[in-house]
């Protein structure tokens, strides 16, 4: 491929909302433009990416049986209705009519039209498991699209559906699906981790996303420095904390605490740690038929995860109660005995005792509680965040927080959608039962972001060997001069008949502008036809490094050692 000849619209003007690298250089590199908010068109260089990336997944995906699908985009809301979902999934659901007055809605995952191509057309046990994906467009009116094509509102998405008889079988393939990412994602090029993911109202442990490591991730990971725990602080665990300091017995008693209501406050007033007190966080539960205030009671020293707690009642959605919520509550002085309201309890606190907790009196607070007296078939849960310095179930390890973005995540999802859509098969004993299965999406657009918000420095991309769209650029410093055009040319020919991927910058530019749209658009090596030839020399340079290396001119071997 000639630059003369390739449409690559690099600018020096930064777009004006693009905070990430990965903003920023996609759309100064000519990869991508933007249409509309979260909406981007991928330029040829970004097509060239994609492509890659795609293939790569594609690769590993057939060879572990996985068969590719196309579906539509356009899928009906009636399906929608069937799942339960149409109502739940809130606003990210974008739906319109067509002509007929029929409602649709563009696809944001597919597991609803999956289920129904499924249905009826495996009828029968010996035909299971099977594991269909598709690598196409999905559409969610995310509330904030924004860092480009890493949360855009229309993307690329790889998402496979598999179908079981069995819950073990489910389960294998579950971890055949780990261990193929896991190839998927270490042939990108990229460095990752994968972490025990929030499983929303189903729990267990069936549920696991693909963190790419960078500064810049909107989601926050928990691991252990000891270990390979890695969790995501939705679903991360902890080893129970223990006390601070040893407590004089206190005997059950009101106290009178006037005005004091913060747990700042009330640990300066008794002088005991927060640690030991209840603290009260109100909540407001959305369900399909009604709002529900909830408390949510923590320890003093610790703070709510609202997934976890939102996870605790299987609400639809948790947000904050307001002032005329809780008119009529004693805010500050609520505790969990005598309360009337409904409430959970974090599952350190069970059977604890000599802790200190709101009385649901104005001015007043109990001491001396013990939960195992007072509480003990109350509702407990895990609730709390888990803290940098906490120690690891797994190892006792320290934990620490590090930043990822979602990349991929796959989940056993047993039985949900195939019961409520009706889609069963012939067990051995002729017995109809819905399909068990299993779900798993990669952030196909999204990696591009990530490939660069790992791979980048202050002079734009720098691609990994698996998906740069060119591995070498040839640079004709002054095109305009026959000579070294012609030994740009010859040096361009060979290396493609050796296979290479090559692209030739053979504009009549300045040298000094071709090399800035080299560092921008992050070409592995950059080999440049220039001065040196004089002396019979080429200059090799690699872009991570900006190491530079003189070649004699024709030697071709030393060339393909270096870019190897
Ligand atoms: P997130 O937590 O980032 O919103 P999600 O958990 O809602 O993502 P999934 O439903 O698990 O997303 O979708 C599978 C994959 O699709 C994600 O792992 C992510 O890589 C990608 N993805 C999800 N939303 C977007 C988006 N708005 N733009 C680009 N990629 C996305
Ligand atoms: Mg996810």
């Amino acid at each position: 491929m000639k630059f003369s000849q390739f449409f690559i619209p690099t600018t020096k003007e930064k777009p004006k909302d693009a905070i990430l690298p990965s903003h920023q250089y996609l759309i100064r590199g000519g990869f991508i433009n933007q249409v509309s908010a979260g909406l981007y068109n991928f330029l040829p260089l970004g097509h060239i990416v994609l492509n890659k990336v795609k293939a790569i997944i594609k690769e590993e995906l057939d060879r572990v049986n996985c068969n590719e699908v196309t579906l539509g985009f356009v899928t009906p809301a009636h399906m929608w209705e069937e799942s339960g979902r149409l109502g739940k999934y809130g606003k990210e659901l974008l739906k319109f009519k067509d002509r007929k007055n029929i409602e649709f809605v563009l696809g944001p995952t597919h597991e609803e039209m999956m289920v129904n191509l499924v249905k009826n057309r495996v009828k029968s046990y010996k035909n299971l498991p099977v594991n269909l994906y598709q690598i196409n467009t999905k559409f969610r009116d995310e509330a904030r699209p924004r860092f480009g094509i890493l949360r855009g509102r229309e993307f690329l998405m790889k998402d496979g559906y598999s179908f079981h008889s069995s819950e073990d079988d489910m389960i294998r393939e579950f971890n055949l699906m780990q261990e193929t990412y896991s190839k998927i994602f270490k042939k990108l090029g990229l460095d990752f981790r994968i972490v025990e993911a929030d499983s929303g109202a189903i729990g267990g442990s069936g549920s696991k996303e693909f963190m790419v490591l960078a500064d810049s991730g909107e989601d926050t990971i928990v691991i252990c420095k000891s270990c390979e725990y890695a969790a995501n602080i939705e679903a991360a665990k902890r080893v129970k904390q223990e006390a601070p300091t040893t407590l004089p017995e206190a005997k059950f008693s009101k106290f009178k605490t006037e005005g004091i209501i913060t747990i700042e406050d009330l640990s300066e007033f008794f002088k005991v740690d927060k640690h030991f007190f209840i603290k009260a966080v109100i909540k407001k539960a959305i369900y399909d038929d009604r709002d529900e205030l909830i408390v949510f009671f923590i320890r003093g020293s610790d703070e709510l995860e609202e997934i976890k707690a939102l996870n605790s009642i299987g609400a639809n959605d948790l947000i904050d109660a307001t002032q005329d919520d809780l008119k009529d509550a004693p805010v500050g002085y609520i505790g969990p005995i005598g309360l009337n309201s409904k409430f959970i309890i974090d599952e350190e606190l069970r059977g604890e005792s000599n802790l200190i907790c709101g009385a649901n009196e104005i001015n007043y607070h109990l001491v001396g509680v013990d939960l195992n007296e007072h509480l003990k078939d109350a509702h407990y849960a895990d609730l709390t965040i888990v803290a940098e310095g906490d120690k690891c179930t797994c190892c006792g390890g320290v934990l620490h927080y590090t930043k990822g973005i979602e990349v991929g995540h796959i989940f056993q999802l047993g039985t949900k959608y195939s019961e409520a859509l009706d889609a069963n098969f012939l067990d051995e004993n002729g017995k109809s039962k819905p399909f068990i299965m299993g779900t798993y999406g990669i952030g196909v657009s999204r990696l591009l972001s990530a490939l660069i918000e790992q791979n980048h420095d202050d002079k734009g991309c720098i691609w990994t060997k698996a998906t740069t769209p060119f591995l070498v650029n040839i640079v004709v410093s002054n095109a305009k001069k026959e000579e070294e055009l012609s030994i740009g040319i010859d040096l361009y020919e060979n290396l493609k008949n050796k296979g290479v991927n090559v692209i030739l910058d053979d504009r009549k530019e300045r040298f000094g502008f071709k090399m800035g749209d080299f560092e921008l658009i992050g070409f592995p090596y950059a080999i440049i036809i220039g001065k040196k030839i004089k002396d019979g020399f080429v200059e090799v340079i690699d872009r991570k490094t900006l190491e530079k290396q003189e070649v004699e001119i024709g030697n071709l071997d030393k060339i393909l050692e270096i870019i190897e």
